[in-house]
């Protein structure tokens, strides 16, 4: 095993002996250990070793502000001295109450009703349920099929694994999975939005009445490696779902939180029509604190209201809103209500331009960026591309983690036009190295 120092080498060697970690071939791990991260400042990481590694891709894009912001720090510290947490079934608690009402403001009240959570996948599957349950309770039971995507992503726990299209994490539990409908998805690289939705409205033509919801991930298609497309085509999709009665869920875990340009990715397609359905995650509380939450509508949350308990929505987790995480949220929303909106874009200009030559490389295509993603495709990239890349990089101060051979930013909100420079350049020195040693 190759170390950079006995320290590193130990912490490293310790967690794998005991800690089995997330989306990994532990067997592969042996070879390329896990980096021993000591602390985080802003968007530096540092080892046990001190050294700094720039987290380009947010800590599996949940960090919005860097690391170990203070405000976010300030909000959980004095939440702390207060109510870490309270279970919410019978108890309530002025961090979750004024999370909900701002998240509800911010839809013009659309989405009046909010489901707290802790991860992604759980908010998923409290969507599935409660669309589900809510046409049940109205006597629609057969609508019980899930509609969508191909490459969509949604989360590993079964239900969400069920409605998620990446063979690589789906194919081993395929057997346990309830059947979804999996349509074409929109993909600016193959212009295809036209037959994409046609694709939708043949199925919802032909089993609409049996469709409970579908689901996308609106803009950007995340894990697919960060593919796009219009608010025109979800803007379709809206207008072919209430045609149909079907619900639609719009999963906002990746990009939501001001990740495309608007506080919700939704806001790009239309303020008037929103989804029945949506959830958040990740970036909800800066990268601190698990939190996640489904916002819904009068109409799904009077679905449930009636004197027979069996009626209501039963779920819950043990962290259910979590008075910590809601507190971290609160300030989340702050620098919202601040102008980060604004900020972003001016970054996001800086990314663009920094990223302009790069954009010409003769290997690299399909250039492309929405708000604060920026991702490009490599051509011939090699094999196991991503993990070359990956572990080249971290030589070059930078953290990051290609999918396949589509290489991606998506950097906390704290890019000025050095940062972006900086991340250019990393970028470019690393694609070379790793396309020279390929070759
Ligand atoms: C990450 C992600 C999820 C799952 O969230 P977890 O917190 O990892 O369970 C679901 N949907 C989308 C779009 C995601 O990007």
């Amino acid at each position: 095993m190759k170390f950079h120092s006995a320290q590193q080498g130990e912490l490293a060697i310790r967690s794998l002996e005991v800690v089995w970690h997330p989306c990994t071939q532990m067997a592969r791990a042996q070879k390329t250990p896990p980096l021993p991260i000591a602390r985080g400042e802003g968007p530096w990481l540092f080892d046990t070793q001190g050294r700094r590694y720039f987290d380009a891709n947010s800590s599996w894009w949940v960090n919005l502000f860097g690391h170990a912001h203070p405000d976010l720090n300030a909000a959980i510290k004095a939440q702390l001295d207060t109510l870490p947490h309270v279970m919410l079934a019978g108890c309530t608690h002025e961090p979750a109450v004024r999370l909900a009402e701002r998240l509800s403001a911010r839809t013009g009240g659309a989405l009046g009703h909010v489901f707290f959570a802790s991860d992604g996948a759980s908010a998923v599957e409290i969507a599935l349920k409660q669309s589900f349950h809510s046409w049940r309770n109205q006597g629609q039971t057969l609508r019980r099929e899930f509609v969508c995507l191909k490459n969509g992503y949604h989360g590993e726990t079964i239900g969400a694994l069920a409605v998620t299209d990446v063979a690589i994490f789906r194919d081993a539990y395929d057997p346990l999975l309830m059947h979804a409908h999996i349509v074409e998805s929109p993909d600016s690289r193959l212009n295809n939005e036209d037959a994409a939705f046609s694709a939708l409205r043949s199925l919802l033509d032909e089993r609409g009445e049996h469709i409970a919801a579908v689901i996308v991930e609106p803009l950007v298609q995340g894990a697919a490696g960060m593919v796009m497309h219009s608010p025109e085509y979800l803007r379709k999709v809206r207008a072919l779902t209430r045609q149909h009665g079907v619900h639609l869920i719009a999963d906002e875990i990746a990009v939501g939180c001001g990740r495309t340009g608007t506080f919700f990715a939704w806001e790009q397609v239309d303020t008037a029509q929103w989804p029945d359905f949506v959830t958040l995650s990740k970036g909800i509380t800066g990268g601190t604190l698990p939190l996640s939450l489904v916002l819904t509508t009068e109409a799904v949350y009077r679905a449930f209201w009636s004197d027979d308990v069996s009626r209501g929505f039963l779920h819950s987790h043990s962290y259910t809103g979590n008075a910590l995480a809601c507190a971290a949220a609160n300030a989340v929303l702050d620098r919202f209500d601040a102008g980060q909106i604004q900020a972003n874009r001016v970054q996001a200009s800086a990314l663009s331009e920094a990223f302009a030559v790069l954009s010409e490389h003769p290997r690299v295509k399909n250039f492309r960026q929405r708000g604060m993603i920026l991702a490009f495709d490599v051509t011939d990239s090699g094999d196991r591309f991503s993990e070359r890349f990956h572990l080249a990089a971290r030589h070059h101060e930078l953290l990051i983690r290609p999918i396949g051979s589509t290489v991606y930013l998506m950097p906390p909100y704290v890019i000025n036009q050095a940062a972006a420079d900086f991340l250019a350049h990393a970028v470019g020195v690393t694609l070379n190295e790793v396309l020279h040693h390929a070759a």
